[in-house]
């Protein structure tokens, strides 16, 4: 049967891609283990996903997007043991927005579409190791105990995400959370079993 070019792709032969096209194994957290979204840290809540990933890593589009919004987010003037690294928000074409952050570098602007797997930026070393002490979080120090201080951390939203007063570095200081914030647990499962 042929399809009237005017019906675009149907959404499950929509075009996504995983966000780390160097991986071998692709390996989505699931609630409840480190890393993954809504993980409850204490005094906060994990408000995306991490992939573990070497530092220089390459990030990319999921899907088809625009980009929205570029920014540092995280500094050591912030937090003792963070190194800077930087975000990048997109617009999805479904309306949905994806926020890719801890990046050392980035290769995009405000403006600029993107297909699906179509380069972001590179994975940043969030964690400065020798800065880690007593004094920091027991999910942080775990991360320098098992040698994971770099990684993507990726969130979702319903609507452009703000930057509220309870937000810092990914996490949600207090009750609720973020306006829009959306799991993303689902989304990146199925870019798991995609083959770009
Ligand atoms: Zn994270």
């Amino acid at each position: 049967m042929k399809r009237s070019p005017r019906s675009g792709p149907k959404e499950d032969e929509k075009t996504v891609a995983w966000p780390l096209p160097g991986d071998r194994i692709r390996r989505v957290p699931l609630p409840g283990s480190p890393g993954s979204f809504g993980e409850d840290r204490g005094d906060r809540r994990h408000c995306g996903i991490d992939l573990y990933a070497a530092p220089g890593s390459k990030a990319v589009s999921i899907e088809d997007a625009v980009v929205v919004e570029v920014g540092t987010f995280t500094t050591p003037q912030t937090v003792p043991y963070w190194n800077e690294t930087f975000y990048v928000v997109v617009e999805n074409e479904d309306g949905s927005f994806v926020k890719f952050a801890e990046l050392e570098a980035v290769d995009v602007k405000p403006g600029d579409r993107l297909s699906a797997g179509d380069k972001v930026g590179e994975v940043g070393m969030v964690l400065n190791a020798e800065r880690i002490g007593e004094e920091a979080p027991e999910y942080i120090r775990g991360l320098k105990e098992r040698g994971r201080p770099s990684m993507l951390h990726l969130e979702l939203y319903e609507s452009r995400p703000e930057a509220p007063d309870k937000y810092l570095g990914g996490n949600w200081f207090g009750q609720g959370g973020p306006k829009g914030l959306l799991d993303p647990t689902d989304r990146l499962l199925a870019a798991s079993r995609s083959d770009r």
